[in-house]
């Protein structure tokens, strides 16, 4: 019999399901699948590995989506306020789109010994360097010891945040399509108002620091099917809904530029992790590997998709699954762990399978909070 599975179990599965698939894939990072074997076994990584303080850690990917989550926070908490305004007849505070994101993302920054720039063109610009140090120092993640770690950070979103640039997707400074848009996007799943605006509002996420279509339009898709997942619907019907998705330039409104084709390469992606699903093709790191190794972000979905398509009831192996190969496991199981901890929620995650998790507590309460402030459309 099927249980019923409430929202916010679903939220916290997501969140701290992605964290559990990415201090998963850690150790396991910059191994190739012999070096796993060598170390691991022939089954490769199995567990959590704690520390000798018992925890074991996330990477850069949740550390992100963290700071993704408190971002979105507060662009809500600016939404409700100019609902207000203009249901009291007064003149409603400016809309500064995506801006508490990326001031959201300068403060991982910080967290990682580095700042913005702050000179013309920034987004500080003309500021005094109290108000910047205020917005830097704002929110409560930048003040959490245990976040002030640096874990392998991905360079594209080092280097974009250093600029103080607020990119978009029609003023890209890169051509990265690394998975450092689509790995820390599941939060804008779970407090957008419906599918189509997680989409929307998860590529332009995405775009502060990733330039090339398949980076940005990768996460959009991404954040959509975290949405529908949300709202209880089952994966293999909304990976077929992902790819009319990633196809639909009338839904790339945000990103004017954009070629037409832009989707074609998500879209492809999701087409092969479905197809190799179906095909019955056997759960191992040989069969992860055809759909690539994950650097990009396509392809990271592919293999966290592909991975919770085949276990999508039982936590363990999927993530499992989608840490052992060659590629980039962390983020993988990262990606994964999002999908398959909101099919199933958080209570059907094994707690011995992720006690020794860092952060759980932290992780755990933004997905609650992001769950309550649910409604951001994608009206930035
Ligand atoms: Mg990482």
């Amino acid at each position: 019999m099927a249980t019923h599975v409430s929202r916010s179990a679903r939220a916290v599965g997501c969140l701290v399901g992605g964290a559990v698939g990415d201090a998963l894939g850690a150790p396991v990072e910059f191994f190739d699948l012999n070096e796993i074997r060598r170390q691991y076994g022939s089954r490769g990584i199995l567990a959590l590995e704690p520390n000798s303080a018992g925890l074991a850690h996330v990477t850069d990917d949740t550390q992100m989506t963290m700071f993704s989550g408190e971002g979105l926070l507060e662009m809500r908490a600016r939404e409700r306020s100019r609902e207000q305004c203009s249901a009291a007849g007064r003149r409603p505070v400016d809309n500064t789109g995506m801006r508490p994101v990326l001031e959201a993302y300068h403060r991982w920054l910080v967290t990682q010994g580095s700042r913005p720039e702050t000179g013309p063109g920034t987004v500080y610009a003309g500021m005094r360097e109290d108000a910047v140090s205020a917005v830097l120092s704002a929110g409560k993640l930048v003040h959490v010891p245990r976040l002030r770690a640096r874990r392998a950070p991905g360079a594209t979103c080092l280097e974009a945040l250093q600029t103080g640039v607020h990119t978009t997707p029609d003023r890209p400074r890169n051509n990265s399509k690394g998975c450092g848009g689509v790995m820390r996007v599941a939060p804008v799943g779970i407090i957008a108002a419906d599918p189509v605006s997680a989409f929307r509002l998860g590529f332009q996420l995405a775009a502060l620091t990733h330039g090339h279509p398949s980076g940005y339009i990768t996460a959009g898709v991404l954040a959509f099917m975290i949405s529908m997942l949300m709202d209880g619907e089952d994966l293999a019907r909304t990976a077929q809904q992902a790819i009319a998705v990633a196809r639909n330039p009338a839904l790339h409104g945000g990103c004017p530029t954009a070629p037409g084709d832009s989707g074609e390469e998500t879209a492809r992606a999701l087409e092969q992790a479905i197809g190799l699903s179906a095909s019955g093709a056997p759960a191992t790191p040989e069969t992860v590997e055809r759909l690539g190794a994950g650097w990009v972000a396509e392809e990271a979905l592919a293999i966290g998709l592909f991975a919770a398509l085949t276990f999508p009831r039982d936590f363990p192996s999927a993530v499992r699954l989608a840490v052992n190969h060659s590629g980039d496991s962390d983020s993988t199981g990262s990606i994964c762990g999002n999908i398959a901890g909101a099919i199933i929620g958080a209570a059907a995650i094994p707690r011995l399978f992720c006690q020794e998790l860092e952060l759980r507590r932290e992780v755990r309460r933004l997905a609650i909070g992001l769950n309550d402030a649910r409604g951001l459309t994608a009206d930035v």
